[in-house]
C-alpha cells in the first residue's frame, strides 16, 4: 500500500506532482511519502495493541533524521546497529528507553556511548561481546541491561544475503550455548539479563519461519526463567516482507496475530523491529532517461541514476517496479534499464517490458524507501542525491544534493606532491 499514483496522466506522490519536485531539485532524487509511512506504522502498531509491546523501528532501513523524527512523533523507538545510528535516533528525539542495540561488531566505544545514554537493552551477539559489555559496565559503574540474540537455525526462505538466522550465518548465538551464557551472567554484578532476542532475516514473505523461531525462543525463555532469571522483553526482530512485484507477504495483522497467539502465555513485553515494512513502499527513486542504445541483441535505456544510488538490484538481484512519471500509451519494448557506472552489475532491470521512452523522460523506480539511499555511495565520484519528504500537498527537502566540494572536503594531498 502506498500513496504514489497517476492523476490526469502524471505520477503524484500524495498531492504533489513528481514532476514539480524534479523541476525544483533535478534528478536523480529520492521521494518519500509521509502519509504512507504513517499508515504503515499505525497498521503495524494497531496489530500489536492487544499485548504489551514496543516498536523499535530498524534505523538502518532508512535513517534520515526527518524520517526518524516522523516515526518518533508516532511513538516509535529504534533498533540501532552502530553508534552513528544511536546519534541519529537521539537527534530525532527518540526516547533512549525505547532503543535496542543490535549487531555483531559493537566497538567498546559504541557500547560505552549506548550505556551512558541509558538505552533499553543491548542485543548481544557473542559470548565475547557479553564479556566486554560486563567490563564496560563495571568501568562505568552502570549495570548493562541485555538480551542474547539467539540463532534459532530456521530458514527464512529469503535471499541468502538477507537471511540471518541459519547456523551458518554470523548472527546470534547457537541455542545450545545461550542458556549457559545466561547462567554465567546471572551472578555478574554489572550484567542485567532482561530479555531474549532473535532476528532471522529480511523480506520474509510467509509466517512459518517467524513461528518456527518463536517456538524455539519460547523453549529457551522457559529454560532461562526456570533458573530464576526473570526476563521481561521478548525481541522478535524485524523481517516482514513487502510487495516489490508479485510477492504475497502476510499482512501485519496476520503476522501479529500469529505471534501474539504463540507468545501470550509468556507474559512478555514484545519488542518488534520492523524496517522495510514501514518505509519500503513509501519511497521512490526518480531518474531521467539519458540515452536509448540498441546493440545487436539488446536494447538499453541508460538513466542518470546508478547502482551507487540504489544498489539492491546489483547486490541482491532485487526486483523493483519501474514506471514512467508521465503515463504513456506508447508501444511496449523489452529493455535493460541501466545506470552510468562502469560496472556490468549497474542495472535496475533486465529484459523489462516498458513503454518506449525517449531522452529526457522521467522514470520512477518504485519501492525504494528501504535500503535505498542508506546504502548509496559516492562510487565514480557521484554526489549522493537529495531526499524529499512529501506530506499532503507540501514537500520538504530532508537532505540536499551533495556537491563535489562535499566529496573532496575530507581529502588531503601530502605537501610532497603539491
Ligand atoms: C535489519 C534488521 C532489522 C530490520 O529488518 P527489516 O527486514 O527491514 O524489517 C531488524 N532487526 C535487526 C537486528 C536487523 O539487523
Amino acid at each position: 500500500m502506498h500513496y504514489f499514483g497517476y492523476k490526469n496522466g502524471e505520477l503524484f506522490c500524495e498531492e504533489v506532482p513528481v514532476k514539480k519536485i524534479v523541476e525544483e531539485l533535478g534528478t536523480p532524487v529520492y521521494i518519500y511519502s509521509a502519509s504512507t509511512i504513517k499508515r504503515h506504522f499505525k497498521v503495524f502498531e494497531n496489530s500489536f495493541l492487544p499485548v504489551d509491546h514496543i516498536i523499535c523501528y530498524s534505523v538502518k532501513a532508512n535513517s534520515n533524521v526527518a524520517i526518524l523524527s516522523l516515526l518518533r512523533s508516532l511513538g516509535s523507538g529504534a533498533d540501532i546497529v552502530s553508534g552513528g545510528e544511536l546519534q541519529r535516533a537521539l537527534k530525532a528525539g527518540i526516547n533512549p528507553q525505547k532503543i535496542v542495540f543490535s549487531g555483531v561488531g559493537k566497538t567498546e566505544k559504541e557500547i560505552e556511548m549506548a550505556l551512558s545514554t541509558g538505552i533499553l537493552m543491548f542485543n548481544v551477539e557473542s559470548l565475547e561481546e557479553l564479556e566486554v559489555l560486563g567490563e564496560v559496565a563495571k568501568r562505568l559503574g552502570k549495570p548493562a541491561p541485555f538480551a542474547l540474540r539467539v540463532n534459532p537455525d530456521v530458514d527464512p526462505q529469503t535471499h541468502p544475503y538477507i537471511s540471518t538466522g541459519l547456523k551458518k550465518n554470523k548472527f546470534g548465538i547457537p541455542e545450545e550455548m545461550v542458556v549457559e551464557a545466561y547462567k554465567k551472567a546471572k551472578d555478574h554484578p554489572f550484567l542485567k539479563p532482561i530479555g531474549l532476542d532473535a532476528h532471522i532475516g529480511s523480506q520474509i514473505t510467509s509466517i512459518s519461519p517467524f513461528k518456527d523461531a518463536l517456538y524455539r525462543l519460547k523453549k529457551i525463555w522457559e529454560e532461562i526463567t526456570s533458573l530464576g532469571i526473570e526476563l521481561k522483553y521478548l525481541d522478535l526482530g524485524g523481517g516482514l516482507g513487502i510487495i516489490y512485484n508479485n510477492e504475497e507477504p502476510p499482512l501485519p495483522e496476520e503476522y501479529a496475530e500469529a505471534i501474539i497467539k504463540e507468545a501470550q502465555d509468556l507474559k512478555a513485553t514484545l519488542i518488534l523491529e520492523p524496517g522495510r515494512v514501514i518505509v519500503g513502499n513509501a519511497g521512490i527513486l526518480v531518474t531521467k532517461v539519458l540515452y536509448n542504445k540498441e546493440n545487436l541483441e539488446k536494447k538499453f535505456v541508460i538513466v542518470d541514476a546508478g547502482m551507487n544510488d540504489l544498489i539492491r538490484p546489483a547486490f541482491y538481484q532485487a526486483y523493483h517496479k519501474i514506471i514512467t512519471v508521465e503515463e504513456k500509451n506508447e508501444e511496449e519494448v523489452v529493455v535493460d534499464i541501466v545506470g552510468p557506472i562502469c560496472e556490468s552489475s549497474d542495472f535496475f532491470a533486465k529484459d523489462r517490458k516498458i513503454p518506449r521512452v525517449k531522452r529526457g523522460d522521467l522514470l520512477a523506480i518504485m519501492s525504494a524507501g528501504a535500503y535505498g539511499f542508506v546504502m548509496s555511495s559516492n562510487y565514480n565520484s557521484r554526489p549522493r542525491v537529495p531526499e524529499v519528504l512529501v506530506d499532503g500537498d507540501r514537500f520538504f527537502v530532508i537532505r540536499r544534493r551533495e556537491t563535489i566540494e562535499d566529496l573532496l572536503a575530507p581529502e588531503m594531498v601530502p605537501a610532497l606532491y603539491l
